[in-house]
């Protein structure tokens, strides 16, 4: 099945070609840890997981990367406030969005670089770009010489004298131009590292660039994700230093995610209407976050409110309600709940198409909502048909996997196998008080 991607870069949906047959290499920008991750840094987190899932699904071999930011001016401030090191600081934050990830049920990425520990890359990295005339020194400071990129502006759709009427004139600049970007930055507070134009700390451009370049050998990927407000100046200028360093373009394909609104109005600091990711998990739970994340293509705004998570909170217990059912169902009439069943013993072409189609989750959860239904009138069958159960089961269970929802159901031994034959039994003989009895054991034990 073609995978179909809105690439950023020329604006059009694409039909995904990997750079490596059967192999695909995802990088995501992480988060800079200065503080507690808000829900909108969970939205690149759940997008892209769906779509790792998908290219898993479809029997790729993913590489998935996502960084921390672990050094910058607001993890140096924080620390400060905090009366920690810059290394307490990141770590301590690491470990917040680590259980916020963990929360929304997202799979750990195959790769994790932190800028401190890749420090000796970037500094090598600026050097070879000063080396080649694409970087300048000036007291310490090391700036990108945007002049040099031709087709600088290639993502945002721009031209380099267009940006350059809109740029922002800094007074005292020590820039040749208003579009050049810090590679290196002379810090006089905080942690400082030591490099051949002094003591300072690298540009957050460099970062991304260089891990995906210490971590994918030559520099190319297949995919470059992250959120809308990163597509520029942060992602033009990753194209632009690994055009200049090793003139290639360093993601075939660019997916941006967008913003998250709550009750309608766009979350931000100033308006003071953020959501911390692991208050709203809390409050909850993982599959609504998720849920709620994943019923909007990811191009879209997404709207939370408590209105709508409790409406979510009622769908997903639907859902789970189903799919527990059918898992009993599979256990009394003694069918595995754990085999690898072939795509075409499934009833999950259109699922799958929905979301090869651009990552349309939207139209993906419609296909879950068709089999939930599907299995519930099969249910409600006096003669349960087995082959349809099985379908059904295994159906549902790779839906909820590829979109990365986290569902229990119960394990019956034969004492509860037995229990449920009883009531059955009761039931059919108009035995109410035994049923009722026996109706009631079977809910305490979470199998009705
Ligand atoms: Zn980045």
């Amino acid at each position: 099945m073609d995978i179909k991607i809105y690439n950023s870069l020329s604006n059009q949906i694409e039909v995904f070609k990997p750079l490596k047959e059967g192999q695909v290499t995802i990088y995501v920008c992480g988060p800079t840890v200065y503080n507690y991750v808000h829900v909108g840094n969970m939205r690149p987190v759940v997008v892209f997981d769906v779509l790792r899932r998908l290219f898993l699904h479809l029997g790729y071999n993913v590489t998935f990367i996502s960084n921390f930011t672990d050094i910058d001016d607001k993890i140096i401030k924080q620390a400060q406030k905090e009366n920690l090191s810059e290394a307490e600081i990141a770590e301590k934050y690491i470990k917040a969005f680590e259980e916020a990830r963990e929360g929304v049920n997202a799979l750990k990425p195959t790769y994790q670089p932190r800028v401190t520990k890749t420090m000796d890359q970037i500094i090598q990295f600026v050097k070879d770009l000063e080396d080649k005339g694409y970087a300048y020194n000036v007291d310490g400071d090391v700036y990108f010489r945007v002049s040099k990129i031709k087709d600088y502006g290639c993502l945002s759709n721009m031209k380099i004298d267009d940006l350059l009427v809109g740029a922002r004139i800094e007074e005292d600049s020590k820039k040749e131009s208003p579009l050049d970007f810090a590679l290196w930055k002379k810090t006089d507070e905080g942690i400082k590292f030591d490099s051949p134009w002094g003591k300072g700390r690298p540009g957050w451009h460099s970062e991304c660039v260089v891990m995906i370049n210490s971590l994918t050998g030559d520099g190319r990927i297949d995919i470059h994700g992250g959120g809308f407000d990163l597509k520029f100046p942060h992602h033009e200028n990753e194209i632009a230093q690994e055009e200049a360093l090793k003139g290639h373009k360093i993601a075939t394909y660019w997916m941006h995610n967008g913003f998250i609104n709550v009750d309608n109005v766009k979350m931000s600091k100033s308006l003071g209407n953020v959501i911390l990711a692991n208050d709203y998990i809390k409050e909850f739970g993982g599959n609504t976050v998720r849920f709620l994340l994943v019923n909007t293509h990811y191009r879209l705004p997404v709207n939370f409110s408590n209105e709508l998570a409790t409406s979510a909170i009622k769908e997903l217990n639907k859902f789970e309600a189903t799919f527990k059912n059918l898992a009993v169902q599979m256990q009394l009439n003694n069918l595995p709940l754990d085999l690898k069943l072939d795509d075409s013993k499934l009833d999950i072409q259109a699922f799958l198409e929905a979301l090869c189609d651009d990552l349309n989750t939207a139209n993906a959860l419609t296909e879950v909502y068709r089999v939930v239904k599907e299995s519930n009138i099969l249910l409600r069958n006096k003669e349960l048909n087995l082959e349809l159960l099985n379908k059904d089961f295994y159906t549902l269970k790779t839906m909820f996997d590829i979109l990365g929802f986290k569902f229990e159901y119960p394990l019956l031994s034969d004492d509860d196998k037995k229990l449920y034959f009883d009531y059955n039994k009761a039931k059919k003989e108009k035995d109410f008080a035994t049923s009722d009895l026996l109706r009631a054991k079977l809910i305490e034990k979470k199998i009705l």
